[in-house]
């Protein structure tokens, strides 16, 4: 198992539940957004579509940077996924039509006008497997898990990093994001302009992370995140680099 696998299921909810979740159910898990989780009933557009997202101009801290529409901006809680995001894995899928391999970029969806629904997945469809390709880059990776207590906690941020290296300078990289979008969020523009950076060479790590922050869309209580993402992806990167 790569390293960014193992790290990314330590550091997920307590021993107790890690031993009794399935693969499938992590990645299927739905948003924390608590809106979402009140039975009150407040305006949640993915528990009950068409009444309004009542974390839109609400309590926001925990939600998206990236991705959102105004129907929703919730995040997605799996750290799991994050590490399969980075790992470009496949899901494989036995439906009624017969066995499908899903490439996991497409697997969750984003909010858009449905948030209602979280991935592509069809009714009497059944994950049973993820298929992990071998990379080369596999060999040198981290999950980094920022949350608000030390342990039994979901994911304000994460970020997991699998690259290769030439000695010091990094061949390819592959970083994605948790706790900022619907989704798993890859990092695509930093990651072409990671290439051939010295793992040395601090500021020109930091500016070619800043390039995919440029379309950050902040909500009105998380601005904190589009610096703190930045510097997690970046400490996350590091940590893989000093591994290769
Ligand atoms: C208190 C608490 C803290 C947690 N903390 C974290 C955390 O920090 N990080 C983290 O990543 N997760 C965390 N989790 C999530 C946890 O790790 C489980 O993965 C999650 O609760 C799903 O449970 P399950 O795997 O038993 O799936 P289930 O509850 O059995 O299933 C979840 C959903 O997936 C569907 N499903 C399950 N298997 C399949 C399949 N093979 N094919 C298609 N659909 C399927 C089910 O129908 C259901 O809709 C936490 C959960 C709790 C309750
Ligand atoms: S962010 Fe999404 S899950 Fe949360 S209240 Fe809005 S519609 Fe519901």
């Amino acid at each position: 198992m790569t390293c960014v696998i193992a790290e990314s299921l330590l550091f997920a909810a307590s021993g107790q539940l890690r031993n009794m979740a399935s693969i499938g159910g992590n990645i299927m898990q739905r948003t924390r957004c608590a809106y979402f989780r009140d039975d009150d009933g407040p305006p949640c557009n993915k528990r009950r579509p068409g009444t309004g997202c009542a974390a839109r101009h609400g309590l926001n801290r925990n939600h998206a940077i990236f991705g959102w529409s105004d129907a929703c901006v919730a995040t997605h809680p799996s750290d799991l996924a994050v590490a399969l995001a980075a790992l470009d894995v496949n899901v494989v899928v036995h439906g009624p039509a017969g066995e499908r391999s899903i490439p996991f970029a497409d697997f969750h969806s984003l909010p858009g006008s449905t948030p209602e629904r979280d991935n592509t997945l069809d009714r009497g469809d059944l994950i049973v497997a993820i298929d992990v390709p071998p990379r080369v880059e596999g060999r040198a990776s981290h999950y980094l898990k920022v949350r608000d207590r030390e342990s039994y906690e979901f994911a304000l941020m994460s970020a997991a990093a699998v690259v290769a290296t030439d000695r010091r300078r990094l061949r390819s990289v592959r970083l994605a994001m948790g706790g900022v979008a619907h989704k798993p969020w890859r990092l695509a523009t930093a990651e072409a302009a990671l290439r051939n950076v010295s793992l040395d060479d601090i500021d020109a790590l930091r500016s070619a992370i800043a390039e995919s922050f440029v379309d950050a869309r902040p909500l009105g209580h998380n601005g904190f995140k589009v610096e703190l993402a930045q510097r997690v992806a970046l400490r996350a990167l590091q940590t893989a680099g000093e591994r290769a």
